[in-house]
């Protein structure tokens, strides 16, 4: 991984972007709110796949009318990214697998919609490649959050990021 300080607001919009066309085809709201300026030692490639998967996932599972919400807040010690659906949900019995390579929901929508079940897993990894942690609340049929959770401050090096 390729760490450096990069702009989250900047880096969220560009996946905003990339994906709303997506969103307006299916008729699914996408609102974003996002603290300004916050900056995070991380690799920009990397976690921009994380978060493309994320909104992938979410607008999978979505109907039409529903809503995604990407929410990104920082403090003095953390950042917290949420992405939050109102899709189907997933069982309680499959949530402990959710992040295992290939797992995927039997009856899930996003099963019809194809994928290989393995952008969660790189999700996990990618996440605690950057010593954070990335946890998800779900329940059947009002829907999911996916909460990353990442701590501010100096790098192992002397390079300073704020
Ligand atoms: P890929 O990400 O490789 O294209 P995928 O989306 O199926 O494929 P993951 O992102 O790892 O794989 O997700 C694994 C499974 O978890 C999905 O197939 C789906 O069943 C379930 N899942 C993931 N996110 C959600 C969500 N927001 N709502 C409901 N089910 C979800
Ligand atoms: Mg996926």
């Amino acid at each position: 991984i390729n760490k450096r300080p990069v702009n989250l607001t900047k880096l969220i919009h560009s996946v905003i972007d990339m994906t709303r066309p997506a969103f307006t085809e299916k008729n699914v709201n996408l609102q974003v709110t996002c603290d300004s300026s916050i900056t995070l030692h991380i690799d920009p490639e990397r976690f921009q796949q994380v978060l493309l998967n994320l909104v992938d996932n979410a607008k999978k599972t979505s109907a039409s009318g529903d809503c995604v919400r990407i929410e990104a807040v920082q403090t003095e010690q953390a950042v917290t990214i949420t992405v939050t659906d109102e899709g189907e949900g997933i069982p309680a019995e499959d949530l402990p697998y959710i992040f295992d390579r290939l797992y995927r929901v039997e009856k899930s929508r996003s099963r019809k919609n194809g994928g290989t079940g393995l952008g969660l897993s790189i999700a996990k990894e990618i996440v605690e490649s950057h010593g954070g942690n990335i946890e998800i609340q779900s329940k059947v049929q009002e829907g999911t959050r996916i909460q990353i959770q990442l701590k501010r401050g100096v790098p192992d090096d002397q390079s300073s990021i704020n």
